[in-house]
């Protein structure tokens, strides 16, 4: 069911927002339901584009619906996939920061020592806690940044589907992107990669079952040779 409220005055729809940004899809590895986020098993795909869409989920499973129409990437796709196959042109494709919302943008945007914003700011010690554990417990009061990585990519299956680009927050990834960027570094040209939702399982020392999903991505090697040795 959907509000009909926009087919008797259709001007009065949003319009998506018009801006590029540069990239056709997006991944995700989680949403949010009633207002709490949730992580997911399988990869989300969004994008504004019904084309692109309707060819993730003919790769990836799942089928194309509407999610939120004042979204430039309005629809989405939760496909039947953890797993994919990736092309990553070089460490350069992935951008990692520390970022804090505040209500109407970035209020504290750093690499985890010095600022990265606003521009008066760049390169002045930010004052964030210098331990792990304390620079997650400031992010979950909500009184320090937390991870946003963007890695853009290619789908190795569909290369000429457009640019892809996935928006990480997980500290999983910010405490292992620097081991992925090396190996981008190392292989020097476009890579063949794979991006999981990797299920973590154990139990702690209390004996308590933990268990959560982290996004993965493995560098496999260079993505020519995997292309010629594919024509072989
Ligand atoms: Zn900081």
């Amino acid at each position: 069911m959907a509000l009909r409220i926009f087919d008797t005055d259709p001007d009065a729809k949003p319009k998506p927002k018009s801006t590029d940004y540069g990239y056709d899809f997006q991944f995700r590895s989680g949403m949010q339901k009633n207002r709490k986020p949730i992580s997911l098993a399988n990869w989300r795909v969004l994008s504004g584009r019904p084309d692109v869409s309707d060819a993730i989920a003919q790769l990836m499973g799942g089928s194309v619906s509407e999610w939120d129409p004042s979204k430039e990437m309005n629809l989405e796709v939760l496909t039947e996939t953890n797993s994919i196959e990736i092309v990553i042109d070089g460490p350069d494709a992935i951008e990692d920061k520390l970022i804090l919302w505040g209500r109407s943008g970035p209020v504290h945007e750093c690499d985890g020592e010095f600022f990265l914003s606003p521009v008066e700011d760049k390169g002045k010690p930010c004052g964030c806690p210098k331990t792990l554990k304390d620079r997650k417990a400031a992010a979950r009061a909500g009184r320090g940044p937390s991870p946003a990585i963007n890695v853009t990519f290619r789908l190795a299956h569909d290369y000429d589907l457009g640019r892809g680009k996935l928006i990480a927050t997980a500290w999983s990834m910010a405490e292992v992107i620097h081991t992925v960027k090396n190996d981008l570094e190392r292989v020097g040209e476009p890579a063949l990669c794979t991006l999981t939702i990797e299920k973590v399982e154990y139990t702690n020392k209390d004996g308590e079952n933990v268990s959560f999903k982290k996004p993965v991505i493995e560098v496999l090697g260079s993505y020519n040779d995997a292309i010629a040795e594919e024509r072989d």
